[in-house]
């Protein structure tokens, strides 16, 4: 039987572990924070998991949070130009936001209750020999730290060298959600995105703000305004930016109420997406893959990085029952199976980082016209192959568009 050792207790390491106990595979996690920590811990991150993560959940038999009351079902989507648009895209099936300074300690206490070992070390670059030393396989899921550099940069998947866009995401008090619950996508051209996701946080449901401000642009004082500083001037930043820039928000805050739920509650940067390479060989003919975000880091406008990372997961985890031996053939079976998904949400997240082409455009127009194309972009945030498929090149998005005028005609 193999013997498996994961460096990384986020989304990636755990959901591995998870399927790898439940299957009689030996998993040992090593990570650097205990449970404990992440109750005073920053803001790590605001992550919406879609449906298809949930199935994952159900599957492994932590889906802890099924109240209707954490579920939202569509995307409301605001178009900030000139003449407006306003128009919603529905899930099939439900989606959740859990803040995972609650959800991650969840699952390494489930892993532990079930006989798992939770080893804590911060792991260097030195410790990586003895590791694969000890294991047949090391899985290496330390998210976006340094150690994710031992795998070779994926150069042609990788486009850019910087962020692009200027994160400041929140958790806040006194902005309003409709019933049914959604995800407001606030798009103003030039200046760049707003997510408001109804999320489950330390002081119940409230809502992540999560601006992406295109660098250089008129939001870029919500990323260098510190909340430290002077917690009065960042409120009043963030109500000046919604007011200012996406209204459609603004309108649902209560401003004698709306506050950070707590001062941790806020992170600020950026994310420079990047593909790395899926494995490193040993000499004794062992491997290191790469797993999560180590693999493939998308800036989360398209709140993809936690769900692919989870999909990989499961793939990898079917890869190991599945091979006699963890060989180079089982590292190629391992990037068949992950490859398209991850790649094609890579691809789409750097494609609305950039300023929208004429068909892109169209898109837009007809989404505002059609609920069923609309409906369709947005389940496909369970399925970025299928989104890919559609928007992978102009003539692909012409013919998206086409199908369903003739569909409607
Ligand atoms: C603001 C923001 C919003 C986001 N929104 C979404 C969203 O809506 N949907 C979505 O799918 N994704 C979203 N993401 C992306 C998502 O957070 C990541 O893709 C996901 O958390 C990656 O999981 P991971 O397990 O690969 O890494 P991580 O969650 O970063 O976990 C890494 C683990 O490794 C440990 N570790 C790190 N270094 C070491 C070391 N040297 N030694 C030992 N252990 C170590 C850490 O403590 C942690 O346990 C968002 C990201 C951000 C920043």
């Amino acid at each position: 039987m193999h013997n498996i050792g994961i460096v990384g207790a986020g989304t990636a390491g755990l959901h591995l572990a998870l399927y790898l106990q439940q299957h009689g595979i030996d998993a040992t996690i090593i990570t650097d924070r205990e449970p404990d920590e992440y109750r005073s811990s920053r803001l790590l991150n605001t992550v919406a998991h879609h449906n298809c993560t949930l199935e994952r959940e159900e599957q492994l038999g932590v889906n802890h949070w099924q109240d209707k009351e954490y579920h939202y079902h569509y995307h409301d989507h605001w178009l900030n130009i000139p003449e407006p648009l306003h128009f919603p895209g529905t899930f099939a099936k439900p989606s959740r936001a859990v803040d995972y300074r609650i959800y991650l300690p969840t699952l390494m206490n489930d892993f532990m209750d079930r006989g798992g070992v939770i080893e804590y070390q911060k792991i260097a670059e030195d410790d990586i020999q003895p590791l694969i030393d000890r294991f047949d396989l090391l899985v290496v899921a330390v998210g976006k730290g340094p150690l994710g550099a031992m795998f070779e940069h994926n150069a042609q998947e990788s486009p850019f060298e910087q962020p692009q866009r200027r994160l400041c995401v929140g958790l806040y008090s006194g902005v309003s959600h409709p019933e049914p619950k959604n995800v407001t996508l606030s798009l103003s051209p030039g200046v760049g995105e707003l997510l408001t996701i109804p999320t489950l946080t330390f002081d119940g449901m409230q809502t992540a703000l999560l601006f992406e401000n295109v660098p250089g642009g008129d939001l870029e004082n919500t990323v260098t305004t510190r909340y430290d500083d002077d917690p009065a001037a960042f409120r009043q930043t963030i109500l000046d930016a919604l007011e200012q820039y996406h209204p459609g928000v603004y309108e649902r805050v209560d401003t004698a109420k709306f506050d950070l739920c707590q001062a941790l509650d806020v992170l600020q940067g950026g994310v420079v997406p990047t593909v790395r390479k899926t494995s490193v060989a040993f000499d004794n003919g062992k491997f290191a893959l790469a797993l999560g975000d180590v693999h493939v880091t998308v800036d989360p406008v398209n709140g993809q990085g936690a769900n692919i990372a989870s999909y990989s997961a499961f793939k990898l985890g079917e890869e190991i029952v599945r091979a006699p031996v963890l060989d180079q053939r089982f590292i190629e079976q391992v990037d068949m199976a992950r490859n398209d998904r991850c790649l094609a949400a890579a691809r789409w997240t750097n494609l609305m980082m950039q300023p929208p082409s004429e068909e892109f455009q169209m898109l837009l127009g007809a989404m505002s016209q059609n609920s069923a194309l609309c409906d369709e972009f947005t389940e496909n945030f369970n399925w970025p192959e299928r989104q890919w498929d559609n928007l992978c090149s102009p003539a692909r998005i012409r013919s998206w568009i086409a199908r369903y005028q003739e569909a409607a005609s």
